[in-house]
């Protein structure tokens, strides 16, 4: 295999700037990390990270003596943040971990003069390279051909490295997700028999680590590859496993059936789904294990499994620390994944009314993309259940085009978008500020979405004038 290169001309300058200036001062500095790994893929998108032999004090004063604004940022672990025509950049002092006692993070860090040690404590060997415009690529583990050839391989002995802080099982997963790459069978092997011990990390860098792993938009990868780990990582998706549903609608399990609804979202949104609907997608039937009923003909039945798969995964997405404005979506999406709507313009408006107030989403157009995702989410489950009923993935079609319809003709679901406020019936009706106001704008709006007055102020005055 030809020697591994990257152009300096990939590199940022404000990455170069930041090694001069620490060059300069007499101390030796390299590019680590994500940058040097995609600089290596054609992919120089990543932020840069950079290493030094400075203890962090002395890399502070280099960076301020060219002239750098310098944030003490992560000081205890030898790091300041640069900021370098206008960009940060996190300069660290060759160190290596101490023990983990707790699996989560080191109890300790010792700082080092030698890079070659602070690459050897990194967790893979495509993120254990060192980079310089003149020296070019420091690569001890093999990482530039991990790369070329697309394996994520641990750096030393898998089972020490998992074992000495778990959250690498997880960053396995993610990477090979992102970078759609292998793993190399000892760190797989390695990986499945530390799976359990994730149970012991911070639900919070769990919950940043499967986000990274939804984006990469191959969750449903990790769910059929990956089980144990995901498994370990979201308890709640294991009780889907091998669980028949007993149902003429399904020829698949709940587990199956769900990355099947994962694959479609993605192969309808041609892989650009949004993060909160790959979420849904794997979470829209988690609620069922536990709603299970079998009827005296035999025939399964899942009653109230969205409302109880709802709480699962409000439960759930708030231990993870996953933030409400992504939360509220998702469990709006699930919440009403399967609720029966005619494609009519009210019971659509109905359907949205309820999917703004859960959602938490407040603007028109924000409420509306939410609505096409529902659409979306309700095709590609419809899509993958027993090949008779795929056919109701047409009529969310007709869907589709009542939402066109609503965006296109300004329907409202709510008394916000009504074009009389409550001053205007007070002054129609003759009465005072109370509760009687917004009862009237209620009935008003359920006249609206029902098509029974256009929303424009005169028939709306009108309208109130008869009352
Ligand atoms: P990205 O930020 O794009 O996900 P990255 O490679 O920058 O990828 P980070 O999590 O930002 O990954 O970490 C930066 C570098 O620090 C990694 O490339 C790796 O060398 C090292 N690293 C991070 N976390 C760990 C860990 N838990 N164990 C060992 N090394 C780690
Ligand atoms: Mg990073």
């Amino acid at each position: 295999m030809p020697q591994a290169t990257i152009d300096p001309a990939l590199a940022p300058q404000y990455g170069l700037l930041t090694l001069r200036a620490l060059e300069d001062a007499g101390h030796e500095a390299w590019v680590v990390g994500g940058w040097v790994r995609d600089a290596l893929r054609g992919v120089a998108a990543h932020d840069v990270d950079v290493c030094t032999s400075a203890p962090w004090p002395q890399s502070k004063v280099a960076l301020e003596a060219a002239g750098f604004v310098v944030h003490e940022t992560g000081t205890a672990h030898g790091t300041v943040t640069a900021v370098v025509c206008g960009e940060p950049v996190e300069v660290t002092t060759y160190r290596i971990d101490g023990a983990y006692t707790d699996q989560r993070h080191p109890d300790s860090v010792t700082f080092v003069t030698d890079v070659r040690e602070d690459l050897a404590r990194r967790d893979f060997t495509v993120n254990a390279m060192a980079w310089h415009p003149t020296r070019g690529l420091l690569d001890p583990f093999g990482g530039a051909k991990d790369v070329a050839v697309g394996v994520i391989r641990a750096v030393g002995d898998p089972a020490v490295r998992f074992d000495e802080d778990a959250l690498r099982i997880l960053r396995a997963v993610r990477f090979a997700a992102r970078l759609d790459f292998d793993i190399e069978p000892a760190t797989q092997a390695a990986l499945r028999a530390a799976a359990p011990t994730l149970a012991g990390v911070a639900q919070e860098r769990i919950g940043t680590e499967l986000r990274g792993i939804m984006v990469s938009g191959r969750a449903a990868w990790a769910l059929r590859h990956q089980r144990e780990v995901m498994f370990a990582a979201l308890p709640e998706l294991a009780p889907m496993e091998g669980f028949d549903q007993r149902s003429r609608y399904h020829c698949f399990d709940v587990l199956e059936h769900t990355i099947c609804v994962m694959e479609g979202v993605e192969q309808l949104t041609v892989g650009k789904a949004s993060e909160r609907l790959r979420w849904a997608a794997m979470l829209h039937d988690i609620g069922k294990p536990t709603s299970f009923t079998v009827d005296e003909a035999g025939q399964g039945h899942f009653y109230g499994h969205p409302g109880r798969g709802r709480d699962i995964s409000a439960t759930l997405l708030r231990r993870l620390a996953i933030p409400h404005e992504l939360a509220n979506p998702i469990l709006a999406l699930v919440r009403y994944h399967d609720r029966p709507c005619a494609p009519k313009v009210e019971p659509v408006l109905k359907l949205t009314a309820s999917v703004a107030a859960m959602s938490g989403l407040k603007r028109r157009d924000e409420v509306l993309e939410l609505m096409r995702e529902l659409v979306c989410l309700r095709r590609a489950d419809a899509l993958a259940k027993a090949p008779a009923y795929r056919i109701y993935a047409r009529e969310l079609d007709d869907h589709e085009a009542v939402l066109e319809k609503i965006e296109r003709e300004g329907l409202c679901w709510s008394t916000r978008d009504l074009a009389v406020s409550g001053a205007d019936v007070m002054a129609a009706c003759g009465i005072a500020p109370g509760p009687a106001v917004g009862e009237r704008l209620s009935a008003l709006l359920a006249d609206v979405m029902a098509e029974r007055v256009p929303n424009d102020r005169l028939s709306l005055l009108a309208w109130l004038g008869r009352g």
